[in-house]
């Protein structure tokens, strides 16, 4: 689960790490009375689920109130594309107002979950900011990478260790072992998977500041926090994703044509690379777990096929609790309401299997039974390039 910079940033502050004035502003009239707040020199930045903002227009230097009412206009209700966002971008609908700060040097530091290590990592870089990903892929040694042991934590002296090889000494080397151990603290008390600052900056002040915050709690710890709902900015999600968490469904919107209803998290990737070693490119998967219903199933074809770039549809469902005809009727039910004429092969196997498959076949749909997983991607693949034919 995401959530905006400005809410990532008052976590921060309540661990104790320092972040500049701003306010929240839902309209162009709050951004300039916002802007007159901080003096009229401020920094006005559009906040939506996705980083890249400022080589993607989302983040401007402003100096009178009326150029950041200006911008405020500009960006609300604009779809703001940015490396990170994909081609159709993300609605601007809150813009965060901030003094401006000088800046004098940009650091990264995050700490995320290393899957691979079962255990959090600390990235910190002394060239943070905007060209991160470029110096992540040029010079590669200018990052650097602690992996936290569970059970001893982070000590300081590691973090020291990290602050001076950002090449900071004195108070400021201090303030940023605080500001690690601090860090560390907050990703762990409110069960980040990931937890960013970049740029970590030291003002010409002198002062350490995250001028920039990004946090994304594990989705598995939610329950643990019951303020983590009221959060969400539901306008930044795919309406899609909605719509299947409603029904307890997994929906996950990949950049193919072909769309597929799964149950089981391993049978899910095991389809899409079958998929993909016969040439089929998936538009998404909806996993419905173990024991979906046939509304559940039913609500899942539609799901899969509100979405645009669905051509034809793969269902690969192994029936342990399931039984085949009931998922067969929640498809046929699902495709005959909305008058679905699309490519739609069913691989599946269990209990009622021949019931199941003789309901599709009888269905009148333009459907085609696959014998096996590999048969099923065949058909599917070769279902839609007949299609284009
Ligand atoms: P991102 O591009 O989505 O990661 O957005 P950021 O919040 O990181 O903003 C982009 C860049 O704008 C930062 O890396 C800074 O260099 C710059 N920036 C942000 N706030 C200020 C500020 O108060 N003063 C100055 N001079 N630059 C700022
Ligand atoms: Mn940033």
């Amino acid at each position: 689960m995401n959530i905006h910079e400005y809410q990532a940033k008052e976590i921060l502050n309540s661990y104790g790490i320092p972040i500049p004035r701003g306010r929240v502003a839902l309209t162009s009239d709050q951004v300039e009375r916002a802007a007159k707040m901080m003096g009229g020199r401020c920094v006005v930045k559009a906040q939506i689920y996705a980083g890249g903002r400022g080589k993607g227009g989302g983040v401007r230097l402003i100096h009178h109130p009326e150029e950041a009412q200006e911008y405020g206009k500009e960006l609300f209700g604009k779809n703001l594309v940015t490396v990170q966002t994909g081609p159709q971008g993300l609605k601007v609908r809150r813009i965060l107002v901030e003094e401006a700060v000088e800046i004098a040097r940009e650091f990264y530091l995050s700490i995320t979950l290393d899957r691979s290590s079962s255990r959090y990592i600390l990235i910190a870089s002394a060239d943070g900011g905007v060209e991160i990903e470029e110096v992540a892929r040029k010079n590669p040694e200018r990052i650097l990478t602690l992996s936290i042991d569970p059970f001893i934590g982070l000590r300081p002296y590691q973090a020291r260790k990290i602050a001076l090889e950002l090449g900071l000494s004195g108070s400021i080397c201090e303030d940023c072992v605080e500001l690690i151990l601090n860090l560390y603290r907050a990703c762990l008390e409110k069960d980040c998977a990931l937890i960013e600052i970049n740029p970590l900056v030291v003002t010409k002040a002198g002062w350490l500041m995250a001028m920039d915050a990004k946090i994304t709690f594990d989705d598995n710890a939610v329950y643990r926090h019951r303020e983590y709902p009221d959060m969400m900015d539901y306008s930044q999600l795919d309406p899609l994703e909605i719509n299947a968490a409603k029904y307890d469904l997994a929906y996950i919107k990949l950049a193919g044509s072909i769309g597929c209803l799964v149950n089981g998290a391993g049978l899910a990737m095991a389809t899409l690379d079958v998929l993909h070693e016969y040439g089929g490119e998936p538009a998404n998967f909806l996993d419905v777990g173990g024991g979906a219903t046939r509304e559940k199933v039913a609500e899942a074809f539609r799901i899969i096929l509100q979405d645009c770039d669905v051509e034809g549809i793969f269902v690969n469902i192994f029936g342990g609790i399931m039984r085949c005809d009931v998922i067969a009727q929640g498809i046929i039910e699902a495709a005959g309401a909305v008058g679905c004429n699309l490519p739609i092969v069913v691989r599946m196997d269990g209990s009622q299997v021949e019931e199941g498959k003789k309901l599709l076949q009888e269905s009148g749909l333009n459907v085609q039974i696959g014998s096996s997983l590999g048969d099923g991607a065949a058909r599917i693949v070769d279902m839609l390039k007949r299609e284009v034919c």
